[in-house]
């Protein structure tokens, strides 16, 4: 037998140009961009990306969240003193503050109140990460999972106190999530809400959006082996068009496989549909290096993997996947002409 490698058939040429971007998903506070987060941040400004939403998963790294926005900030203020429009230099960054279901065991009612109690004195973009998880069998335990619903359904309750849009993790308890969503008094018609990085089935991707959600697209969607991600991708897109999709990086996972640098490639078809790093604890973070690491400068090849998935030109998909993010999180930013 001929062993075939799709990545072969990968076209690793660049999109012919830059189109303006919004990452939807980042954690661009993780330390493991500390010692370069500046240049990283002009890269990603250079490649397109406009706006970029820092996402909150622990309480106790909410500050960083706040620190990296003014970091960030500036970035603004000291290189571009002379201009009338700082922001067109680097890309604005925003923050969402949640508790991800992955790190349950560490969340206390102490950090739902004092998260609370942070959005009253500084609105977030959001409320986010969270959801339902149960990749791993402790996280199947009934009063872990009991838990995590409770804090998801604590979390849609400030949301719709403060008329906010959700950043929705679900991985492995999608019914489940879709089940206390239905029941909930959430309404992402009205507010909005993004389900980041989907993972989903086809029948899930359809149930997602007919709620309101839009689907986060990550990096794995250039992955040809992740055959069901991309068939429950075009699944949402022939139903109900490609209105229902946002991107993200979710840097520091979720790389586009075309940035996989050679040793790494021999895994792509083990990881085609979990990144070994996808949602990981954070510390492993701490210890991933430059080679395995994702950046907000990579977003143009996830446009690109979907524009190839869905044979729509990029100059089509760009406006319009901005209008969806501007949607999905209630914004009204002006797309770049
Ligand atoms: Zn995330």
């Amino acid at each position: 037998m001929i062993h075939t490698n799709s990545h072969l058939a990968l076209d690793h040429t660049p999109l012919p140009a830059i189109y303006p971007l919004i990452d939807t998903h980042t954690h661009f506070d993780a330390p493991v961009f500390d010692g370069d987060r500046q240049s990283q941040t002009q890269q990603a400004y250079m490649q397109g990306v406009q706006h970029l939403v820092l996402v909150g998963y622990l309480q106790r790294y909410f500050s960083r969240l706040y620190e990296t926005q003014q970091a960030i900030e500036q970035i603004h203020l000291s290189k571009d003193k002379d201009k009338t429009d700082r922001r067109d230099v680097y890309p604005v960054a925003h923050i969402a503050l949640g508790l991800h279901p992955f790190y349950i065991e560490q969340h206390t009612d102490t950090h739902l109140s004092s998260m609370a109690q942070m959005i009253q004195e500084q609105r977030p973009l959001a409320i986010g990460e969270i959801g339902l998880d149960t990749y791993t069998d402790a996280m199947k335990q009934p009063e872990v999972f009991a838990k995590q619903a409770r804090f998801f359904t604590a979390q849609l309750d400030i949301a719709v106190l403060h008329k906010l849009p959700v950043m929705l993790h679900i991985r492995k308890a999608h019914a489940e999530a879709l089940a206390l969503l239905k029941a909930h008094s959430y309404d992402a018609h009205k507010l909005g809400g993004i389900a980041h990085s989907f993972s989903g089935g086809e029948q899930e991707a359809k149930a997602f959006v007919k709620l309101g959600f839009k689907l986060g697209i990550t990096g794995q969607i250039t992955n040809h082996n992740a055959k069901k991600l991309r068939r429950a991708i075009k699944a949402a897109v022939d139903s109900h068009g490609i209105e229902c999709l946002v991107l993200e990086t979710d840097c520091p996972d979720m790389m586009p496989i075309m940035c996989q640098k050679a040793k790494d490639t021999q895994l792509d078809s083990q990881s085609a549909n979990q990144s070994t790093t996808g949602q990981s604890p954070d510390n492993e973070w701490y210890g991933a290096d430059g080679h395995n690491r994702n950046v907000p400068a990579n977003l143009p090849w996830v446009l690109k993997g979907l524009s190839e998935l869905l044979s729509v030109e990029p100059a089509v998909l760009a406006p319009q996947l901005w209008q969806n993010s501007c949607n999905a999180l209630q914004t009204s930013w002006p797309y770049p002409k």
